[in-house]
């Protein structure tokens, strides 16, 4: 991001294509929280006729990977599931990390 002009570029870019995944995603019904990595193959699969994007009936790999990128963003907000092949932490080892620190503490470490 080294000028201004390049940022608002990128920026407006992945609104472009944040808003028509949006508008997909709500025209399928998928909810965010639904959404993993087949989700957005699907959308790259999707035969285009979303209000406001005729014209673009293949989506390029280009515009793919913004979604993707934009999708990864909202796992790790929290706002889906995983997209990437990410193992979540398991509520185990939570568990086991939070005995460990109580360990700690009752030894007056
Ligand atoms: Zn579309």
């Amino acid at each position: 991001m080294v000028s201004a002009g390049f940022a608002e570029l990128t920026i407006a870019g992945y609104m472009h294509s944040a808003i028509h995944f949006g508008g997909w995603l709500e025209a399928q019904g998928v909810s965010p929280s639904n959404i993993d990595e087949n989700t957005v193959k699907a959308f790259g699969a999707h035969c285009c006729q979303c209000p406001g994007h005729r014209g673009h009936k293949r989506l390029s790999r280009h515009y793919l990977a913004r979604v993707e990128r934009f999708a990864g963003y909202l796992a790790r907000r929290g706002v889906t599931g995983p997209v990437a092949n990410t193992v979540p932490e398991t509520p185990a080892s939570s568990v086991a990390r939070a005995l460990d620190e109580a360990d700690v503490a009752g030894t007056g470490y």
